[in-house]
């Protein structure tokens, strides 16, 4: 089981500011921490000249050492709103290693009156200190991306390979998609003073500060220790001593003005079959091909980029698999850590930020809660685990006994049960209607694209008519399984599972349920007098006909969690509906580019004899392809950001999660497993 993670420890002085016990040190100025910071770090970084001079639709991105109270990232923002034109995007990156928690943080924040309106739309969206790594906080046209992890963990995270070799190293930012779209523009170097936290500031740090700048990245930092100075100009800044802030004598600043001349090839490089060679121009126009959840996502996520979308569909918005009258967002949190796991935490976080600061909970569906019920008794155990590795975030889950749980959920209950307290239910459709209604949205509804034709400026789309349905500098194919009988993505190993969900009468005891229930299978709250308890899952089916025995064994799942559902019936046979869902042998979804699978075989062919041989090369991609599918029965959670993942690559933005996330949601990743194991 994860062991407990490290999280501020603070004091507060006379004045009710916070001081780290773990360190020592104050977190900003005493005399002042916003004029301080709006001297250290903004105007050091000469930021208000810097983002006049924007252009439109550009993208600055500020990396921090130390989030802290979130001060620096506050006044950044103010500041941005005063200087910036208005469609440009500021990306604010910061790791933190010791969170304050969210009362910690209201209390300091609100030293700051003149920051109480963005104050307050952080601290609504502030992840909970238990859950570790990347996170993605949208703010419009100011995005924080906030990563609970050391320094050296989390940054080397935006790196597209570790360790990389030397010719990735010199291409640097022009190498990959990944990389380029990491280019930090200014760095904030807070974290407390070398002498109070000699841990931090270490020529590995400093190295990957280098890494991730370009020529014209500037830094500020609070400190004139010679050992940043010193590591700093190592690693290719030019460095100025100037006064500093009050009281304190000195500072630096400068700005990064060598090729990376830092040391990285170790030996062995890492692999790089999941780079792809950036290509020329900027993205304008992408079609998407798939109007469910994944495909209504993506194209609201590159709208708000300032991308026009061409939205496809065979039928109309909602109507495949995303047809269903309700959804849960609903993640499998674990008691053990690993990729699923990770992923799924990040998914189902970032789901319940975005339907809440869309207000689309409560629009279409309502944040009522979600109980997850054990399955057996060794399944209660792991439950409780889980809520012990978040026991200091109980926002986001926490055990209730037998009798909580009953009076959370209205209804006895037979068992305790973990609540996710921000989850709930929302109607598919409407939500994809709700997306789609984008003034950079265009919907084609009724047209179905089976052939993609590669042209000068991007791809033509075709169906069997006599001219393309559309043409697009780039295309993402987000059609589920159906992206099988497109030519291109036919080799992912997509697999089709039947689930149909009932729709049972209400009765005056089911009636009182109040929140969501899950166990073999889920029940929600009666909306006009009708439970949806669902779904079934049924391998190897094609069958599209809601059957009975399905229906039965609905209710048999629902009637297992409270007495109050024992008795519940539905009267007629299509009272349910039948989808499928898209899902692919690991459970992880599949985003990213689309792997030229002949061309990716012949390349990596080596790995069919060694499969740890490293190809120090990028892998080969159909260029602008995309794909976004697999979300299987979690596609209200995955799909947010999924979504915003691909957004971010297509238009070149910074990425809302680190590079073995990334990976392991390649689209190329079953190639090479199945190389390396000889299978193809
Ligand atoms: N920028 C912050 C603000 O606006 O409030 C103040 C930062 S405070 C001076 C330094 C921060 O660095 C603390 O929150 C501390 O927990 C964090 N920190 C210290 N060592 C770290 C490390 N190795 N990795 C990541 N964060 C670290």
């Amino acid at each position: 089981m994860d062991q407990p993670k490290p999280t501020a420890s603070i004091t507060w002085d006379e004045n009710g500011q916070p001081i780290s016990s773990q360190f020592d040190d104050v977190y900003f100025s005493k005399n002042s921490g916003i004029d301080e910071t709006r001297f250290v770090f903004l105007h050091h970084n000469h930021l208000p000249e810097r983002w006049q001079h924007l252009s439109a639709g550009s993208v600055f991105t500020i990396a921090e050492t130390g989030f802290g109270t979130g001060l620096n990232f506050l006044a950044a923002w103010q500041m941005w709103r005063d200087h910036a034109p208005a469609n440009a995007t500021l990306h604010f990156i910061s790791v933190e290693k010791f969170p304050l928690n969210r009362d910690d943080l209201e209390r300091t924040l609100s030293l700051w009156p003149e920051l109480k309106e963005i104050a307050q739309l952080l601290l609504a969206q502030y992840p909970p200190v238990d859950a570790r790594g990347f996170h993605r906080l949208n703010f419009g046209s100011v995005q924080l991306t906030l990563i609970y992890a050391d320094a050296i963990a989390g940054f080397s995270q935006l790196l597209a390979i570790e360790n990389p070799g030397p010719e990735v190293q010199r291409r640097s930012c022009g190498f990959s998609q990944y990389a380029r779209a990491n280019c930090v523009d200014a760095w904030f170097l807070d974290g407390f003073a070398p002498a109070k936290n000699p841990d931090l500031w270490t020529d590995d740090l400093f190295q990957l500060f280098a890494k991730l700048s370009h020529t014209d990245t500037t830094f500020a930092t609070f400190t004139a220790a010679g050992i940043v100075r010193r590591g700093l100009a190592a690693v290719g800044f030019t460095v100025e001593k100037v006064p500093g802030y009050g009281s304190k004598r000195e500072m630096l600043r400068g700005i990064f003005s060598a090729a990376p001349a830092v040391e990285t090839a170790k030996g062995k490089y890492d692999p790089s079959w999941h780079l792809v060679e950036a290509s020329e121009g900027s993205v304008k126009e992408v079609a998407v091909i798939g109007a469910g959840m994944a495909g209504c996502h993506t194209a609201w996520a590159l709208a708000q980029k300032g991308v026009r979308v061409a939205l496809i569909e065979q039928f109309e918005p909602g109507a495949g698999a995303s047809g269903n009258p309700l959804g849960i967002v609903y993640a499998k949190l674990s008691h053990t850590a690993g990729t699923l796991a990770d992923f799924n935490l990040r998914a189902y976080l970032y789901a319940c930020r975005f339907y809440h600061a869309q207000g689309l909970f409560p629009a279409i569906g309502d944040a009522c809660g979600v109980l997850q019920l054990p399955e057996h008794g060794e399944h209660e155990t792991q439950l409780k685990q889980i809520a012990e590795i978040f026991a200091r975030s109980p926002e986001l889950a926490r055990w209730l006994d037998k009798d909580e749980a009953s009076a959370f959920a209205g209804v006895p209950l037979n068992s305790g049960a973990l609540l996710l307290p921000q989850s709930g239910w929302l109607q598919p459709q409407q939500l994809c209607h709700a997306l789609t209604r984008h003034p950079n949205i265009r919907v084609i509804s009724g047209a179905r694209v089976n052939r993609l034709a590669q042209t000068e400026s991007g791809w033509d789309l075709w169906s069997d008519a006599e001219q393309p349905i559309a043409s697009a500098d780039a295309v993402v194919i987000a059609c589920a399984f159906s992206a099988k009988e497109i030519e291109q993505t036919s080799y992912l190993p997509l697999k089709k599972i039947r689930g149909q969900i009932s729709l049972a009468e209400a009765n005056a005891q089911s009636a009182q349920l109040k929140t969501v229930l899950c166990g073999d299978g889920y029940i929600a709250p009666a909306i006009n007098g009708q439970h949806c308890a669902g779904a079934s899952f049924v391998l190897h089916s094609e069958e599209t006909a809601p059957s009975w025995n399905e229906h039965q064994e609905n209710l048999a799942n629902a009637a297992a969690l409270s007495p109050a559902l024992a008795d519940l019936s539905v009267t007629e046979i299509n009272h349910g509906r039948t989808s499928f869902r898209c899902t692919t042998p690991d459970y992880l979804p599949i985003v990213g580019p689309v792997a030229d699978a002949e061309a990716m075989k012949e390349q990596f062919a080596p790995l069919r004899r060694d499969a740890k041989t490293t190809i120090d090369s990028p892998g080969s991609y159909h260029p602008s392809l995309f794909v976004n599918v697999g979300h299987g029965s979690r596609g209200l959670a995955y799909t947010p950001l999924c979504a915003e993942l691909l957004a971010s690559l297509i238009a070149n933005h910074p990425l809302p999660l680190p590079r073995d996330l990334i990976q392991a949601l390649h689209p190329a990743r079953f190639l090479i497993r199945d190389l390396g194991r000889n299978r193809i």
